[in-house]
């Protein structure tokens, strides 16, 4: 494999051996077994380091950290892992385009600078999805938010909202019960969808408060949030509850709207891949949560983090642009939907891949 090492010639753009697009778990791991592999790898976030990972409170179900982490801290160790190997990561730098160039290469457009790569790893991760409900965009940073870590610790002492009935709804409300009197969980079903852990620990806090069958309909207020007006779904009756604070937690959205046109996505924007992460792209794989998969869990975004780190080794160890049939030929990679058979790029069939991905 020949490495093409960072270098800066005036109006070049930065070259390297694969640039990944979002750093939350998914990146942070391709990253460190890119960079441990000896790829020269750039690392291209639009905010910090750790995305969604980094504004949890507490996780308790990634392994290796049995009294659980910070989501804060879980990502300043895979940053500095990620790091200490030899990864470039460029922080506060928003990806506007991928173009494909006439060898096969890739050109990765930011908002700074144009970073060249022999190959590209997707995982630009998910956001909160927003529910469009009246109030919620005027109240936006003034009573609404969709980050209770960034924003619990003002509600101390006063009661607030959280909307939605899924792990995020109900872990984040219990971190806010830590501050608020209390949590009022309007939930539009009668169960919630959280893991059963979480559920039980909800039920047994006394701060916080279910509301069945109910949908916000609008937040009050007049500079600020002063109350909601909620409805229930079944007698069809609509109560104002007065709350300083609501949080939405009504489920995500990918960030793909850039990959548009570039990569194949499924009808709800999820990155498409086969089984070895491959994207309808050659030379271009994808893993995390806005990858079309089954579920949205750290641990699995880490998983396909090596596994789409150890694709891309694959993929340049076999590469051959004078190949045809080869990327430089033009020709997408066929795509099946994930559990069907993989359909391996030209020039890589039969490589063994040698063991620098490490354990
Ligand atoms: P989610 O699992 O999609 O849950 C979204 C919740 O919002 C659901 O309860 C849903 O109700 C409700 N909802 C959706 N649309 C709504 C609407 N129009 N009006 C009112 N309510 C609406 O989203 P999430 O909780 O953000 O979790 C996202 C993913 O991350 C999931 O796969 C989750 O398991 C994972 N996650 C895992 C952990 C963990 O492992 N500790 C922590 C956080 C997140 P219904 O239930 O009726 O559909």
């Amino acid at each position: 494999m020949s490495f093409v090492l960072p270098s800066h010639p005036s109006g070049q753009p930065d070259t390297f051996d694969v640039a990944i697009v979002g750093a939350g778990p998914g990146g942070m791991t391709a990253a460190i077994y890119c960079s441990r592999a000896r790829l020269a790898t750039v690392l291209l976030e639009r905010n910090t380091a750790g995305g969604i990972m980094a504004i949890t409170e507490r996780i308790e179900n990634y392994p290796g950290f049995p009294e659980g982490i910070t989501g804060f801290e879980l990502s300043e160790k895979m940053k500095q892992q990620a790091a200490q190997f030899g990864a470039d990561l460029r922080e506060i730098t928003t990806v506007a385009a991928l173009d494909r160039q006439a060898d096969g290469s890739w050109v990765v457009v930011t908002d700074e600078e144009r970073v060249a790569a022999r190959a590209v790893i997707l995982s630009p991760g998910v956001e909160a999805r927003k529910l469009g409900v009246p109030g919620e965009a005027e109240f936006m940073g003034r009573g609404v938010s969709y980050c209770a870590t960034c924003d619990g610790a003002l509600y101390r002492d006063k009661e607030v909202v959280v909307i939605g009935g899924g792990d995020s709804a109900v872990e984040e409300g219990m971190f806010l019960a830590k501050f608020a009197s209390t949590v009022h969980v309007i939930h539009r079903r009668d169960e919630l969808r959280a893991q059963k852990i979480a559920q039980e620990r909800a039920f047994a806090n006394p701060r916080m408060h279910f509301i069945w069958n109910s949908q916000v309909r609008r937040i009050v207020g007049d500079t600020k949030v002063e109350a909601v007006d909620y409805q229930n779904v079944i007698d069809k009756s609509v109560t104002t509850l007065p709350v300083s604070g609501v949080f939405f937690y009504v489920g995500q959205l990918p960030n793909t709207t850039l990959l548009q046109g570039v990569v194949d996505l499924d009808e709800n924007g999820y990155i498409l891949t086969d089984d070895h992460l491959r994207t309808s792209q050659p030379g271009v794989f994808a893993c995390g949560d806005a990858r079309a998969g089954l579920i949205k869990q750290i641990a699995n975004a880490v998983g396909e983090g090596a596994l789409a780190a150890i694709q891309v080794e694959k993929y340049l160890d076999g590469l051959d642009f004078g190949q045809a049939g080869g990327p430089a030929a033009g020709g997408a990679a066929a795509v099946e939907p994930a559990g069907t058979a993989a359909v391996e790029p030209a020039g890589v069939e039969g490589r063994a891949r040698g063991d620098a991905a490490g354990a």
